[in-house]
């Protein structure tokens, strides 16, 4: 059976790609968050070839400066993380002094918290959400 990123055509919507990797839009309760997936299955950043690897880089950093240019965060966290799907994955997490969490860690609800409405979405509207991508698509 493929793993969620294997098939991320059928949960995410595309922001950008190169032959490696894709980036998508991610959590809802993030402002801005975007996932980076290399497009083969590998579990590990070790396991990836030094093409995969410049790709997924290519498609973080390129992504990465049209958030920057269209949000403004303050700082950008930039995590690789395989806990809740083991299939190389980076993530952007844009971040503003006047999060509530500011200083420490990124911290996604569970199904339960946000069920409950423990955190509340700051999704980006579509319009901004084309902005990126449109600036993304527009200087490569
Ligand atoms: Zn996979």
């Amino acid at each position: 059976m493929k793993c969620k990123f294997c098939e991320w055509e059928k949960h995410y919507v595309k922001i950008y790609e190169n032959a490696h990797a894709v980036a998508v839009w991610g959590s809802p309760y993030v402002k801005g968050h975007v996932k980076v997936i290399v497009k083969r299955h590998a579990e590990n950043l070790t396991d990836l070839s030094p093409e995969e690897a410049a790709g997924l880089m290519d498609v973080w950093i390129k992504v990465g400066k049209a958030i920057q240019e269209v949000l403004h965060p303050d700082i950008i966290n930039w995590q690789i993380n395989g806990n809740w799907v083991r299939h190389v994955h980076g993530h952007i997490y844009p971040r503003w002094q006047s999060d509530q969490d500011w200083g420490e860690p990124i911290h996604l609800p569970t199904k339960e918290q946000a069920h409950n409405k423990e955190y509340h979405p700051h999704e980006l509207s579509h319009e901004v959400k084309t902005q990126i991508a449109d600036l993304v698509f527009h200087k490569n």
